[in-house]
């Protein structure tokens, strides 16, 4: 690894030269996990580099190439696994600038992978009325192609399930890291190859996924008395075909009193609270269905509050910003990633529940897969050890509720712990040297890998 030889010939672009900003630009959310904050606090990249165009971005993966210079591109860094971390050092290829909406359709946008969440929605609400079909709860903040390359869905998901479901995705743009970069582009089967592949084999330059009409969402925090009854309530609430919703996350008590600042003072430590997102025009079939539901009451609606500090958008408290809400005030909270799958959804979730409860406090976001509604579970844990909390990921498995574990920082282990042939077979392609985000693609590494223990990169850098 060359990495002055480098430096020197991107020197022309705009390269981050404050050290203090480096390792700003070496981080994300990896301290969500205190197992991945045990072992990732200290990397830092060597230089950042920030691509104008995709011209620069090809200059910048030939010189890189050339020189044998690790490469992992950062959206905005709000990615939690240490995604977006440089774990063998070398360059971060920021891609703020890169943030241009292109073209606006009927039905769908084409973007550069910088651009907001926010930018992307204001620029199709502003062109005709329409809106992206799902964001991450980072909507503020986060990349579209971040979103892509590292995210799996969130807000809108209940209803157009997750990015990895067809017609989600419509095309994607796509450089290698070769001596002669090439620019590919990748529709229908071709899509895994990179999405939700921590940009290991490719980066991706231009997106363009598909639209759906905007509306004026009416956010509501609704509560109830009993846990389960909030479940259920969701659940049906999802599940009545007329009524078009954006978020159904579910908190049960106390999490809406202990870590919800502007919500606790309308509710008690018994309440579990319901978060949800609903289309204007189907206000009249909401109402009509909350009156046949004697159990759930309205604290909350953002087009008619009497608060007197209003909660800010409700979705903000949904997904991964309820562990955020809650570390804030309990910095022993970490979380996990459930799936409570079909057709035992709401039994799973109960079991749970009784088994863990107060240890594990149940977080739900609605979500549809395959066409059917199901739950997944951000759950908030109270750290004690990692043994426990390995024990507590077991417990789940043995139960039948798959985790997704956001305490590894590899694709595999985050993952489903198997191997995506597609996209290992891809980065043997389109990354020879393996210089693409190295350390998160174990079946690169080490293809014999049996996922018995927790994955730890050989090349990791070491810390100083
Ligand atoms: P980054 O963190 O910068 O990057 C993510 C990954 O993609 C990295 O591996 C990076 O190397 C790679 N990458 C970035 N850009 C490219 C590119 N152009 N080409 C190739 N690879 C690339 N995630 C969800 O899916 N749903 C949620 O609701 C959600 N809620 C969150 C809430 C909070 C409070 C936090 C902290 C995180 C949440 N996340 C969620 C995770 C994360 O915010 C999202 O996935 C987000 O969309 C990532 O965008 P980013 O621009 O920050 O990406």
């Amino acid at each position: 690894m060359n990495i002055e030889a480098a430096k020197a010939a991107l020197s022309h672009l705009d390269i981050e030269g404050n050290e203090n900003s480096i390792r700003a630009k070496s981080r994300d959310f990896f301290w969500y996990s205190p197992v991945l904050k045990a072992r990732l606090d200290h990397i830092v990249a060597d230089f950042v580099v920030s691509p104008r165009n995709e011209a620069e971005v090809i200059e910048v993966l030939r010189v890189c190439h050339q020189h044998d210079v690790p490469v992992t591109t950062r959206g905005a860094g709000t990615g939690n696994y240490g995604q977006a971390m440089p774990l063998a050092g070398g360059c971060v290829m920021h891609l703020r600038h890169m943030s241009a909406v292109k073209e606006i359709h009927p039905g769908r946008v084409i973007v550069e992978p910088g651009c907001l969440l926010k930018d992307l929605d204001a620029a199709t609400k502003a062109h005709s009325g329409q809106e992206i079909r799902m964001f991450s709860s980072t909507w503020a903040t986060a990349t579209i192609g971040g979103f892509i390359a590292g995210g799996s869905g969130g807000v809108g998901s209940c209803t157009w399930g997750s990015l990895r479901d067809l017609g989600n995705i419509i095309r994607l743009r796509v450089v290698t890291m070769e001596a002669e970069p090439r620019v590919l582009e990748f529709r229908g089967e071709e899509l895994p190859r990179v999405s939700h592949a921590y940009g290991t084999n490719g980066i991706i330059t231009e997106v363009e996924i598909p639209l759906a009409p905007a509306y004026e969402w009416v956010e509501m925090f609704v509560a109830c008395d009993n846990f389960m009854e909030a479940v259920r309530f969701t659940h049906d609430l999802g599940n009545q075909d007329g009524i078009l919703i954006k978020l159904g996350s579910v908190y049960e008590a106390p999490i809406a009193k202990n870590y919800f600042q502007r919500v606790a003072p309308h509710v008690d430590a018994g309440t579990s609270v319901i978060g949800l997102m609903v289309a204007p025009h189907s206000m009249d079939g909401f109402e009509t269905f909350l009156g046949r539901r004697p159990e759930a009451r309205v604290i909350y609606r953002s087009d008619a509050s009497d608060w007197e500090r209003g909660p800010g958008p409700v979705f903000e408290y949904g997904w991964n910003h309820t562990t955020l809400r809650a570390l804030r005030v309990d910095p022993s909270i970490t979380y996990l990633q459930v799936r409570y799958g079909y057709p035992d959804t709401l039994d799973l979730i109960e079991k749970m529940r009784s088994a863990l409860s107060p240890e594990v406090m149940q977080h739900l976001e609605l979500i549809r897969e395959s066409g059917r509604l199901i739950y997944a579970g951000l759950s908030l844990v109270k750290f004690t050890t990692e043994e426990r909390l390995d024990e507590i990921v077991r417990m789940h498995e043995e139960a039948g509720a798959m985790i997704f574990n956001p305490h590894r920082y590899t694709l595999e282990e985050g993952g489903r712990q198997t191997v995506d042939d597609r996209q290992l077979r891809f980065k043997q392609e389109a990354d020879p040297k393996g210089l693409l985000n190295p350390g998160k693609m174990i079946s690169w590494d080490d293809p014999d890998w049996t996922f018995d223990k927790m994955y730890a990169y050989p090349k990791l850098k070491a810390a100083t």
